[in-house]
């Protein structure tokens, strides 16, 4: 028997997402509750009760697909590498699966969101994608032909926790990362990490959207910070593209509205790479902040369910 939608959760920091799409891959309810930090037992009841309320609205029962801040570790099904800590540790597949009584699937978030783009969004006219979350976080997935590559590890695509590559004097050893290292990618990369960098600059406290707005106004400081955000993107992803050299690099998160990224990025990035010529698209996501749901909902994929 198949279902004909299916149900996406986004299990951020701050807020639980849910979403129903149908066979179409049009989301047809949607909801989002506050996540209840530091409870594990309160999460697993609030994603319980955002599937219930969404299955009631569309008056039938769906696949379920979660995307989570972290990754179910192959060896021991226990969730790791997971900044929001509290799920850290725990069987969260088992225990969602015990109270809900059916099947889940779960993933981590950035490789539900490069799932989403590949499955329906930028990427899918390609084989290979790399989607990349600048966002509070900084992370990666990589989706072939579709499908979600875990990897042995299940950190596949997980970039955000290498250090920065060719670095300059002043970047070592860089921030220091709740993963417990010193000057990984995230430090550089994510929202609070380019306002940080602004402040260390400048004695300045703006956040990241303020730093983007006076950038594009001509203040001169915070075009100095953009560039040096974008020469740093740059070389992270270089190093991206001389492992894996994807079809196509679709960005996500918060950051990834930053229009001047798909413009600037891609040249600063030549030089690093192992190649006489670069074809490497650099695209912003067609589904923007619903790709978390979408991804997590297209775990059942199209050839699976209705
Ligand atoms: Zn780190």
């Amino acid at each position: 028997m198949s279902a004909p939608f299916r149900i996406g959760i986004d299990l951020g920091g701050t807020k639980i997402e849910g979403a129903a799409i149908d066979a179409c891959g049009s989301v047809r309810v949607r909801h989002r509750v506050a996540t209840p930090a530091q409870d594990y037992r309160g999460t697993i009841d609030a994603i319980i009760a955002l599937i219930s309320t969404i299955e009631q609205q569309i008056g039938a029962t769906a696949t379920v697909g979660i995307g989570i801040p972290g990754a179910v570790s192959p060896a021991t099904g226990l969730i790791k590498n997971a900044n929001s800590t509290w799920l850290i540790g725990r069987p969260l597949q088992r225990d969602v699966e015990r109270a809900f009584g059916r099947p889940t699937r779960l993933a981590n978030d950035a490789n539900c969101f490069a799932l989403s783009e590949a499955t329906d969004g930028a990427g899918a006219a390609v084989e290979t994608v790399f989607g990349v979350i600048l966002g509070t976080g900084v992370g990666g997935g990589i989706a072939i032909r579709r499908q979600i590559l875990a990897g042995a590890n299940a950190i596949a695509g997980e970039w955000g926790h290498n250090p920065m590559p060719w670095p300059t004097p002043d970047e070592i050893p860089g921030p220091p990362c709740w993963c417990g290292r010193s000057g990984c990618l995230e430090t550089f990369l994510s929202g609070p990490a380019l306002a940080a960098d602004h402040h260390r600059h400048y004695r300045q406290t703006l956040n990241a959207p303020e730093i983007v707005e006076a950038a594009a106004a001509g203040d001169l400081e915070c075009r100095a910070t953009l560039e040096r955000y974008m020469n740093r993107l740059a070389r992270g992803l270089a190093s991206v593209i001389n492992v894996v050299d994807p079809d196509a690099i679709v960005l996500g998160g918060g950051l990834s509205s930053i229009s001047a990224l798909y413009e600037h990025v891609p040249r600063l990035w030549a030089r690093h790479i192992f190649s006489d010529r670069v074809a490497t698209p650099l695209l912003p996501p067609v589904h923007g902040a619903s790709s978390g749901v979408r991804g997590a909902a297209w775990l059942w994929p199209p050839e699976e369910a209705p």
